[in-house]
C-alpha cells in the first residue's frame, strides 16, 4: 500500500506522514530530502544551478541514500553525512531551482519508484499522487493559509537554533511554491482523486487521524 502525502512546504507534511507510517507500520520516504540532497552536492561542487543535464547527471551518479536513524532519517549522499546541512538556509534557497529541471526530477523519480516498488510506503512531497506513484491507494493534498505555514516553519527551526523572522518566512515560502507550482515539469497540484486537508485550524494529531481512517477505508 503506497499513502501519498502533498503539498506546499509549511503544510505538516512531514510530521503527518511519519506518525501515520509508525502506525500502519510501514516505511517513510521524505522525497523532498533527495531534491535537497542533491542541492547541497550542486552547491558544494559547485555546479550550474541552472544547468539540467549537469545536475541529473549529478543525480545519476550519486543517489541519495536514506536510513532510518535514532532521531529521524539519515541522509547521505556521496559517501557524506547531510541530514542536517540539507536544512539550512543556504539548500532551502536553491532547492527549487534544482527541483524544476525536467532532468533531474526523471533521476530522482527513477531512485524514488525503485525505493518504494516493494512494501508499504507513506511518502511526502509535491508530485507523489501525481507522478511518484499515481497508482497510491491512498492520496491527501495538505494545506494550509501561506501565514500559518510560516509561523509553523519558524517555530520548527528555532527549535534546531535558526532564527528567521515571520515576514521573511512569508516570502520565503510563497516564492518556493510559486517555483514549485508554477514549474513545467510534474508541478505542484492535487493529484486526481486526492482529498485535500487544509490543516490551518488543526492538530497534527487530527489529520493524522483522518489519513488513517483513508488507510482503513482503502484496506477494507
Ligand atoms: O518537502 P521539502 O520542503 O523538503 O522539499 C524541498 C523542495 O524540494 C520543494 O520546495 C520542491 O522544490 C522540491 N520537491 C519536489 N518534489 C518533491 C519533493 C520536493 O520538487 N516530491
Amino acid at each position: 500500500m503506497i499513502v501519498a502525502i502533498d503539498g506546499p512546504a509549511g503544510a505538516g507534511k512531514s510530521s503527518v506522514a511519519r506518525a501515520v507510517a509508525r502506525r500502519i507500520g510501514a516505511g517513510y520516504l521524505d522525497t523532498g530530502a533527495m531534491y535537497r540532497a542533491l542541492t547541497w552536492l550542486a552547491l558544494d561542487r559547485r555546479a550550474d544551478l541552472d544547468d539540467g543535464a549537469e545536475l541529473a547527471a549529478l543525480a545519476r551518479r550519486y543517489p541519495s541514500r536514506l536510513s532510518p536513524g535514532e532521531g529521524g532519517v539519515i541522509v547521505q549522499i556521496a559517501d557524506t553525512d547531510v541530514t542536517s546541512a540539507i536544512r539550512e538556509p543556504d539548500v532551502t534557497a536553491e532547492v527549487s531551482r534544482v527541483s524544476a529541471h525536467a532532468a533531474v526530477r526523471a533521476a530522482v523519480v527513477a531512485v524514488q519508484q525503485e525505493l518504494i516498488a516493494e512494501g508499504d510506503w507513506v511518502a511526502d512531497g509535491r508530485d507523489v499522487g501525481t507522478v511518484i506513484a499515481p497508482g497510491a491507494e491512498v492520496k491527501v493534498f495538505m494545506t494550509a493559509t501561506v501565514e500559518e505555514r510560516a509561523r509553523r516553519r519558524v517555530r520548527d527551526l528555532e527549535r534546531v537554533g535558526q532564527g528567521v523572522a515571520h515576514d521573511e518566512m512569508v516570502a520565503e515560502i510563497e516564492r518556493r511554491d510559486g517555483i514549485d507550482s508554477g514549474r513545467e515539469a510534474s508541478p505542484m497540484q492535487v493529484a486526481d482523486g486526492a482529498l485535500v486537508i487544509d490543516t490551518s485550524d488543526l492538530t497534527e494529531q487530527q489529520v493524522v487521524e483522518v489519513v488513517e481512517r483513508l488507510v482503513a477505508g482503502a484496506r477494507g
